[in-house]
């Protein structure tokens, strides 16, 4: 109760600050879907960036020196997710580890209890379950300069903080209710099946095939895909299109088309 009390009262006075200049340039500048917002939702997207630069613990490392311009490209990407939610939902997790370039990663790639990670040795990144995100700077540079080739390092991890939300690592965020429950599984599981038998059979996909890799790596897939390929996702597979709308409840496709 204190706490809830506490971190509201936070949030209003970092709110009640201006949004600095620079920081709106950046999102202009490197979050492609922003300039192409209704003002409602820039607004919206801009409070929610503060509160996330702000709440976050930001931390670089092999000496990088996190700025604003990667703390206000990551919370632009992070927040892009959440913007048609009511309220923040990306309390968790509270630290950002930036490291400068892909980085090779020590221990075990696949922990139990919630942690996922990319690729085994060199990684783009990683989220950890009540734990940090861990990104790499130079490849959010290289997805910000290609905005429609689906991929973005920042949206895939935090599709999977989305995931573990309810605790499980399973390519199923929280819904509402059991009939959204019900429909989340029919589509995902036809969608996720539809790309194993597209890849085992050497088929071109639209969706990367790294979402093949299980069910928590499809939706992470389908994230990307959906903010960056919205018209061609809608094309080829509007059911996954729609259900992706309809969480997200972003219209990308007319964002894109408009
Ligand atoms: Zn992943």
């Amino acid at each position: 109760m204190i706490m809830t009390w506490w971190r509201n009262w936070r949030r209003r006075r970092i709110l009640a600050r201006p949004f600095p200049e620079e920081w709106e340039a950046l999102l202009q500048r490197y979050v492609w879907h922003y300039p192409r917002l209704t003002d409602d939702e820039r607004q919206k997207l801009r409070q929610l960036v503060q509160v996330f630069v702000n709440e976050k613990y930001w931390e670089g490392c092999k000496g990088l020196v996190v700025d604003d311009e990667m703390r206000v490209t990551i919370a632009g990407h992070a927040c892009l997710l959440t913007l048609g939610f009511g309220g923040l939902i990306l309390d968790d997790p509270q630290t950002v580890l930036i490291y400068p370039e892909q980085y090779v990663a020590e221990g075990k790639t696949h922990l139990p209890g919630g942690v996922v990670s990319e690729t085994l040795g060199v990684r783009l990144g990683e989220a950890w379950q009540r734990g940090p995100v861990i990104l790499s700077w130079s490849s959010i540079q290289r997805d910000v300069a290609h905005p429609h080739d689906g991929h973005n390092v920042v949206l895939h991890e935090f599709a999977h903080v989305l995931d573990m939300l309810n605790f499980h690592v399973d390519g199923t965020p929280p819904l509402k209710d059991s009939s959204e429950y019900r429909n989340w599984n029919d589509v995902m599981v036809a969608e996720y099946h539809r790309l194993i038998d597209d890849t085992q059979h050497g088929r071109a996909t639209l969706l990367d095939d790294y979402g093949a890799t299980s069910p928590a790596e499809f939706f992470a897939v389908a994230t990307e895909c959906f903010f960056e390929q919205a018209l061609q996702l809608q094309n080829r597979h509007v059911r996954l299109y729609n259900l992706l709308r309809d969480f997200y409840r972003q219209d990308t496709a007319a964002r894109m088309s408009g």
